[in-house]
């Protein structure tokens, strides 16, 4: 989409950082949803981040909800997390030993998560659902996995099947370079379907080592389970000797303390964490039951590790993190109160311009979708106009909002968001709507 010159913020520097980034880089970018494919126009170029705001390489300043897509939770720039960073890195960046820090995470991570009785850290949320699956796979002797429709679990080659935002957002089924022998272990349901989980579990148990689902969809933009889903999930693969994994990369200490699992009562076998434990820095974990965990080397037989795993700088961050939040009590319903009062605004804002379109949230999540139906799975959020998601997109972005590039995407809210700023978007919001 091409915006008129009067509407556009003065970006010079920004123009020209990109023009020379995609000389180096594929797209210019190091991920491919921040290269603004979905909405058009040059990407953002951030130089500097605080509390709630982006600042761009031309001084423009943004109120921000894509944190990074996730991990900031306590905003950006935390106090209380750059001088854990301080101290940490004092005493040097990399050991390439067990160190006193991930102990410390392993210990916040299994007080948090009754189910994960062991925890292995890596360094992204891609190596924890991959590891994990290998664990099950091992555990089970059994070959096949269940993802869903738009689910995202990271970018490794048995999850790339029908896989959410970038993907989603790129119109790419699924990637070249996979073995088609590899898709072919990977089955797919769709989101929140309860007949289809059904008759595909009990059809083909005896082949399924492990369910990959995430609690709560985040990558199809946000899309909560229906009443007993999950619930209907725990129970088949129980019966049925499936491991059960919940990708708990975006919904770990985000719905709660103890994620969605948490929040819902429901124990996984298998959890994969990310995001939020690393603070800001690059950090994944997964973890799960004892007798599926003592099956990771060194203790048992199946391969995994990491030059910079557990690396004492990234603990630092994300200790820092959860400290902060298990520091005050009423984190999570004030997280939550900013995020309702900013939906019901948005709604309301929606409402007053004669826009009819679906706002999905839970906890600090939300995700608007440019449709009057219920979006509860992959194909309806499809039904979204993307062409109005990207006007949206750019007329927020022009009053300096800086929403999540792609309309698949869960938008993000920290505790760093002001009430003020929290208007302000509100305000914003009401003035795009009645333009589109
Ligand atoms: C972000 C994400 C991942 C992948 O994590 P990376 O650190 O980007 O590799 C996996 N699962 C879910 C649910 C995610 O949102």
């Amino acid at each position: 989409m091409v915006i008129s010159k009067e509407q556009s913020m003065e970006r010079p520097h920004s123009h020209n950082y990109f023009q020379k980034a995609k000389a180096l880089m594929p797209g210019g970018v190091n991920s491919p949803v921040r290269a603004f494919k979905a909405v058009g126009d040059d990407p953002i170029v951030v130089t500097r981040a605080k509390g709630d705001r982006l600042y761009d390489a031309d001084g423009n300043r943004y109120i921000d909800y894509c944190m990074s897509w996730g991990p900031m939770i306590l905003g950006h720039g935390n106090i209380k997390v750059l001088n854990a960073l301080r101290k940490a890195i004092r005493g040097g960046t990399s050991f390439g030993t067990l160190c006193p820090n991930e102990i410390r995470l392993a210990e916040l991570i299994l007080e948090a998560y009754p189910s994960i009785e062991l925890v292995r850290m890596v360094s992204s949320g891609t190596e924890a659902t991959m590891s994990a699956v290998r664990a099950a796979r091992a555990y089970t002797k059994k070959d096949k996995i269940v993802k869903f429709e738009g689910g995202y679990h990271g970018h490794s080659d048995q999850f790339l099947i029908k896989a959410g935002s970038g993907l989603t957002t790129l119109g790419t089924p699924s990637s070249p370079g996979v073995p088609e022998a590899f898709a072919a272990t990977t089955l797919t349901l769709p989101y929140n379907d309860f007949k289809a989980a059904q008759k595909l579990i009990t059809e083909q148990y005896k082949e399924i080592a492990a369910i990959i689902v995430e609690p709560v969809a985040g990558n199809i933009g946000v899309v909560v389970p229906e009443k007993g889903f999950l619930e209907m999930l725990r129970e088949l693969t129980l019966k049925h000797g499936i491991v059960l994994i919940f990708d708990e990369v975006i919904t770990g200490f985000r719905i709660s303390l103890s994620g969605a699992q948490g929040a819902m009562n429901i124990k996984p076998d298998m959890t994969t964490l990310g995001k939020i434990i690393g603070g800001g820095l690059p950090v994944g974990a997964y973890g799960g039951r004892k007798d599926i965990m003592q099956l990771i080397s060194p203790e048992g037989p199946v391969y995994q590790a990491g030059t910079l795993s557990g690396n004492p700088v990234a603990m630092a961050a994300g200790i820092a993190t959860i400290k902060e939040i298990k520091s005050r009590p009423l984190f999570y319903k004030d997280l939550e109160k900013k995020t309702e009062h900013l939906v019901y605004g948005l709604k309301d804002a929606a409402r007053l311009a004669g826009m009819k379109i679906t706002i999905n949230s839970t906890a600090s999540l939300f995700t608007p979708f440019f449709t009057d139906k219920p979006v509860t799975d992959l194909s309806s959020a499809m039904k979204s106009d993307t062409k109005q998601y990207a006007q949206f997109f750019h007329r927020m972005f022009e009053k300096g909002v800086y929403l999540p590039p792609s309309q698949f995407e869960a938008h993000f809210v920290s505790m760093a968001h002001t009430p003020h700023d929290i208007d302000r978007t509100i305000k914003y919001a009401y003035e795009a709507f009645k333009k589109l």
